[in-house]
């Protein structure tokens, strides 16, 4: 018997033995393809040379060494490099473990930054329902999935969530989609009047909603009018890209496509790939100007900040998915898997919607198509299906969402970049 603690712990997974490619194997040789990269995280696969080379590396080099003391070769590369890449203003990366981490810094960041300029009224966090921020406190007290909130109720900071922009589920009859999107956009100004505009820190969100919702592309125009909202009151713009950055949407960045630019911005998942647990948050010179020429000093830290074999893999990953070019075929791939899905499954009696962005596909399932209906929740159909895709050699990522407070289910794909047609 193992001591491991286990998520589920009357249903432990097999071991996995390798990884090769899109593939992972069991010890008993099964082998699996890797459908949702885990939870969107492994966009290169399971065996890329050039970023285990470069770990090996790093290692033979120093493994770790503690910000407080140094900063690494590797460090200031990736933040040259992520900053180089990132479209707008983003001139500052602050390197941390994960996406929770990368999360939890950019509400503390936004803070301090505001207390630092003196408008220090400034507190609360706007996000939506059917999010999902991560899961340390902070993190779930900005995401608004219900499930996940809800045993934790009384210890999460009081934040304060709108409509989401989610156009098969809210789109009204009669009305267009960018004036559904404008609709659900005004919501913020309409909160923001309601907390006083003096009072409001920073408005959060997924620009393509992952886990909560299962890969919902904002509509043409929202994420503009939300821009424009923020920067009439004062208000930071952070996105969360955990999940959709790293090229998972065609683009590196996903608000890429939206035309607009986010004052902080938190990657994670495919910046590592799986290769080594990283995350970072991106800010505005702005933001890092005034807290250096402020106290100097970001009251916020982690024993792993800036690790210099984290670093190293990611450097390497964004050069395979930027020099290298393989981030080139998310978007052809991407097309094909969802004309794929849409020829095979589009018509099928409780599917409503396949939708998403590049290899960021989610698959909604309802019981009736016409009335949209979700599943009764205590059927736990998202359970089912990952037991089955599993099962049968497939790794997908299935969840029972929030609908109005009620579960509804999706399945997520998100493969890795060099998937092939043959898979
Ligand atoms: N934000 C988003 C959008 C996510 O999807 C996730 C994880 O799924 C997180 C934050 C939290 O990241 P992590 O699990 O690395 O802490």
């Amino acid at each position: 018997m193992s001591h491991v603690f286990p998520r589920h712990s009357r249903k432990i997974p097999p071991k996995v033995a390798r990884g090769e490619g899109p593939f992972l194997y069991d010890q008993s040789g099964k082998a699996y393809f890797d459908g949702s990269g885990g939870a969107a995280v492994s966009c290169l696969g399971h065996s890329d040379p050039t970023v285990i080379k470069a770990i090996k590396d790093q290692i033979d080099t120093v493994a770790f060494a503690h910000t407080g003391f140094f900063t690494s070769e590797p460090a200031e590369a990736l933040a040259d490099a992520l900053v180089e890449t990132a479209p707008g203003n983003l001139d500052r990366a602050y390197l941390v473990s994960g996406g929770s981490e990368a999360m939890e810094s950019a509400l503390k960041l936004a803070r301090q930054y505001a207390m630092e300029k003196g408008e220090t009224g400034r507190r609360h966090i706007i996000a939506r329902r059917q999010s999902y921020h991560g899961n340390t406190l902070g993190a779930l007290a900005t995401g608004g999935n219900m499930w996940r909130r809800e045993p934790f109720a009384p210890m999460l900071m009081d934040t304060h969530h709108i409509s989401p922009c989610y156009a098969y589920r809210g789109q009204q009859d009669g009305e267009s989609e960018f004036d559904y999107g404008q609709r659900v956009a005004n919501e913020l100004e309409t909160k923001i009047a309601e907390l006083g505009p003096e009072n409001v820190l920073a408005f959060v969100a997924e620009p393509v909603v992952g886990a909560t919702s299962g890969a919902v592309p904002p509509v043409e125009g929202y994420f503009k009018r939300i821009r424009e909202i923020c920067d009439t009151h004062g208000v930071l713009l952070i996105l969360d890209e955990v999940m959709c950055g790293m090229g998972r949407t065609g683009s590196l960045f996903a608000y890429e496509q939206d035309g607009i630019t986010p004052d902080i911005c938190a990657i994670a998942k495919g910046l590592g790939a799986g290769y080594q647990p990283i995350g970072a948050m991106l800010c505005t010179a702005e933001i890092y100007d005034t807290i250096r020429d402020g106290s100097g000093f970001f009251q916020h830290g982690h024993t792993y900040n800036g690790h210099p074999t984290a670093a190293a893999a990611s450097l390497a990953v964004l050069n395979r998915l930027t020099k290298d070019g393989v981030a080139k075929n998310v978007k052809p791939m991407g097309d094909k898997l969802k004309a794929a899905l849409t020829d095979r499954f589009g018509q099928h009696a409780h599917i409503g919607d396949i939708r998403g962005r590049g290899l960021f596909i989610g698959v909604e399932l309802v019981q009736d198509r016409e009335t949209k209906a979700p599943f009764d929740p205590a059927l736990q159909l998202h359970a089912k299906i990952k037991a089955a895709a599993f099962d049968g050699g497939l790794i997908c990522y299935p969840m029972g969402g929030t609908i109005d407070g009620k579960n509804g289910n999706h399945i997520l794909l998100a493969p890795p970049f060099i998937m092939e047609d043959s898979h």
